[in-house]
């Protein structure tokens, strides 16, 4: 696949004042003066590269014209994907762009496939597989923090940390192979309080970066919190409060909004779908049921519950019933309509729920307390704040707890006074677990897996 050309719309294919169609590959150039025809003539190398020409696309080689627009030709390896590149600019909208990506396919590049020219940007060692991964979550990104941790993987830091962490781990298991592979061969004795030094120091390190992965997993996926609570304690108000507009139905009547409704915000950051439970209750109509059943199903798939109470009406069997309902989430207790009356839970209260996180007063009427509410979810939720969310990814995570164990399991090694070829084994194990975040040795599958989630044109 590496090796032809490819091409796609590079921008969004909607409404919009310009489109980009990037072409990348050995024929970039070649491809695009076919069906490029540069104002003044010459090709778009003519001047040099990374001239701006403004031309005329065709609607194939030797055809017609078809727009105005502006193309460039980067040269690889100084270009995104490392290739020689070229960027056509025309007019946006649907129709247009489609018809300017014909146009260069006929001039003969291949439609990429998705992440396609991002995936070559790392098989040409532009960016490493932590990088390329925090390309898409900048593209994915809904929150403001969502986009802030992405730029900053992007950026390289967390690359940077695992280079070091790689260099310390394969130092000392130069040193230890040294000793266990040439007996014969004078050496100081390896001082294990220097070792254990060292790896300690490792695994700090390593405990650093994976302190951040439960806010970056939060900060990409974002949370599903659900508002459970007998009927009128005020969650349809508390959802519009949060929101900050009318959505929900709100209603004197007891089980009015009977379907589970679902709303964006952002809490803290943090992408977070907000279902609003309804009636959960027994009995009721056929309608009410489907109600029920949905609300069910909406709970077994949720990060959090509120489970919301009335302070004027205090705490009861329905209200221990609807904490049920929250199926063993993690619960926080929303005492709303506080402005009425100064309840809260009392200890007893809360012992019928095993799984509370917390207690936040609020009056949804009155939008009070809802800051601390917001900081309680993101707090329950997992999400720490002034952490850096640097690891991303369920495989980056993965990876680099499989290299804590291989550092302690050589920690423990080395105090045992283990052999020293064992040691290595464990060294040269977590050594491999660190490469493997930015992708050193992953196989086809596992690339296949991460660029397909890729746009086309990325
Ligand atoms: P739900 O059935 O739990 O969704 O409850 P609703 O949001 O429909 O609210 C039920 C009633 O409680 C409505 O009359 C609301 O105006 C009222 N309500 C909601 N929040 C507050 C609050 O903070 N203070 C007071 N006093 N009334 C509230």
């Amino acid at each position: 696949m590496l090796g032809d050309t490819i091409a796609a719309l590079a921008s969004g294919a909607g409404e919009a004042g310009v489109s980009l169609i990037r072409l990348s590959g050995p024929e970039a150039l070649t491809v695009a003066d076919r069906v490029f025809v540069r104002t003044g003539g010459g090709g778009l190398a003519a001047d040099g590269p990374r001239r701006v020409c403004h031309g005329w696309l065709l609607e194939k080689p030797g055809g017609e014209r078809l727009d105005e627009g502006l193309a460039w030709y980067m040269p690889g390896p100084q270009s995104y994907t490392g290739e020689d590149v070229v960027e056509i600019s025309c007019h946006g909208g649907a129709l247009a762009s489609r018809l300017a990506l014909q146009a260069v396919l006929r001039g003969g590049a291949r439609l990429a496939e998705p992440g396609e020219f991002t995936r070559r940007a790392f098989l040409n060692g532009r960016v490493d597989l932590a990088q390329a991964e925090a390309t898409i979550d900048l593209v994915r990104a809904r929150t403001r923090g969502a986009f802030d941790a992405a730029r900053r993987r992007l950026g390289g830091e967390l690359s940077r940390r695992l280079a070091e962490l790689g260099r310390r781990l394969l130092e000392l298991l130069a040193e230890v192979e040294v000793r266990a592979d040439f007996p014969e061969v004078e050496l100081d004795e390896l001082e294990p309080s220097r070792v254990l030094g060292d790896l300690a120091a490792c695994e700090a390190e390593l405990e650093r970066l994976l302190a951040g992965a439960e806010s970056g997993r939060l900060l990409r996926e974002g949370l599903k919190v659900i508002l459970v609570g007998r009927p009128n304690v005020g969650k349809s108000s508390l959802l519009n409060a949060l929101l900050g507009e009318e959505r929900a139905i709100v209603s004197h009547t007891p089980g009015t909004t009977r379907d589970a409704i679902e709303e964006s915000l952002e809490v803290e950051g943090v992408p977070v779908v907000l279902v609003d439970t309804a009636g959960v209750r027994e009995g009721g109509d056929a309608l009410e049921m489907a109600g029920v059943a949905r609300t069910r199903a909406a709970l077994r798939r949720g990060d959090l519950a509120l489970l919301v109470l009335d302070a004027a009406a205090g705490w009861d069997e329905e209200d221990v019933a609807a904490a049920r309902e929250a199926q063993g989430l993690p619960l926080l207790v929303v005492v709303n309509k506080a402005e009425l009356s100064g309840w809260r839970p009392g200890e007893a209260d809360l012992a019928q729920v095993s799984t509370v996180r917390g207690v936040v007063r609020v009056s949804a009427l009155l939008g009070e307390g809802l800051t601390e509410l917001r900081h309680a979810i993101a707090a329950a939720a997992g999400l720490r704040r002034g952490e850096q969310a640097l690891v991303g990814t369920v495989r980056q995570r993965d990876a680099l707890e499989r290299a804590v164990a291989a550092v302690l399991r050589a920690s423990a090694a080395v105090s045992q006074g283990v052999s020293l070829d064992l040691v290595a084994v464990d060294l040269r194990e977590a050594r491999g677990a660190i490469g493997e975040v930015m992708g050193e040795g992953a196989p086809e599958a596992v690339l296949d897996e991460i660029f397909s989630r890729f746009c086309i044109g990325k």
